[in-house]
């Protein structure tokens, strides 16, 4: 492989953009060409009449520097005036935060839908406004919003879901309707036959990156490029860094285990994605496992405390791509 790679990163919100800061720095310093990020849409949604695309922000924020590392989500110093202002009409959503700043990018992503540009058009306005360093595409343009089946019949957006019931309620089952009909947006199936590396970000393995593999095309596209697609694993001894991502594995019939994830996934050759599995060190023991499926196995600290960490993984990452 040459030293200059072309990289495709497949992402969620949060360890998505930890790690695609890390892959931004990684290629930097190779003067390689700047990332393709394939960035999860089933976390979208419309509320108060405008559109939300999580993931999408997580990255465009953090690639910007202006989000907030603490809470993990949303613009720093941000205020709330008008959430506050909207729960006094009982709009949107009560136990959903909008912040002041966070309804500026919004309501410009709804002004720009509504006169006509596309989700992949938008994220390329919304990407002028800062140097990124990557090239942000949308999974696709079709509206997939992730739902989720809950023990009882319910049915919910993944948002009320995932914020509102912090997870626990037990899922039966993630929907994405539209997806059958749904395409890869312009830009995605090149990218991923271009590449010399597809990454798959320490994501959750159900509600991102599932959502992206489920968009008809990507899985064709993965299994057919010449690239090597090696996984990060979103699992350390046996738990989920932060978030929930153990009871969407568990509503899957996945074991919260580095091992399981990278079965989930397969292997490449088996028929299923990955030519090669990054394991954290704590998980070394579990190596042995990962190789019988038919894929390389690499360990490295896998712990996104900061960028020098983040690009020490993606480093590592592109390393075991070569193997
Ligand atoms: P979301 O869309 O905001 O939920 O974020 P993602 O789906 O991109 O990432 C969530 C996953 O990131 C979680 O399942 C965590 O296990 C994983 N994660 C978060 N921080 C780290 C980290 O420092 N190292 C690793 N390996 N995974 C992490
Ligand atoms: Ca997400």
């Amino acid at each position: 492989m040459t030293s200059s790679p072309r990289v495709v990163v497949l992402a969620g919100g949060v360890g998505g953009s930890k790690f695609t800061l890390g892959v931004r720095e990684a290629l930097a310093r190779r003067g390689a060409p700047q990332a393709t990020v394939v960035v999860n849409t089933g976390d979208d949604l419309w509320l108060s009449g405008v559109r939300l695309q999580p993931d999408v922000d997580s990255i465009l924020y953090a690639l910007a520097g202006v989000n907030d590392t603490e809470r993990g989500w949303g613009r720093a110093g941000d205020t709330e005036r008008v959430n506050h202002e909207l729960q006094q009409w009982d709009a949107g959503w009560p136990w959903f935060t909008l912040g002041d700043l966070d309804l500026g990018t919004h309501l410009a992503r709804t002004g720009w839908l509504r006169e006509g540009l596309t989700p992949t058009q938008v994220a390329e306005r919304l990407s002028r406004r800062w140097p990124l360093g990557v090239r942000l595409l949308p999974m696709t343009d079709a509206e997939v919003d992730t739902r989720v089946l809950v023990e009882g019949g319910d049915v919910m957006h993944f948002q009320e879901w995932w914020t509102r019931h912090r997870a626990r309620l037990v899922p039966r089952a993630f929907e994405n309707a539209g997806m059958d009909a749904a395409r890869p947006a312009p830009g995605v199936i090149e990218a991923i036959a271009e590449a010399d590396v597809v990454l798959v970000a320490p994501s959750n393995p159900v509600v991102s990156i599932g959502p992206i593999l489920a968009v008809p095309g990507v899985r064709e596209a993965l299994a057919a490029t010449s690239a090597r697609v090696v996984g990060v694993s979103p699992i350390i001894g046996g738990a989920v860094v932060r978030g929930m991502a153990d009871v969407c594995l568990a509503a899957i019939g996945v074991e919260t285990s580095a091992s399981a994830v990278a079965r989930h996934y397969g292997a490449r050759r088996a028929g299923g994605l990955l030519d090669a599995w990054l394991l954290a060190e704590e998980d070394t023991g579990l190596a042995p496992d990962v190789a019988a499926l038919g894929m390389t196995a690499a360990v490295a600290p896998l712990w996104m405390r900061d960028v020098a960490a983040s690009a020490h993984i993606a480093d590592a990452a592109l390393a075991a791509a070569i193997r």
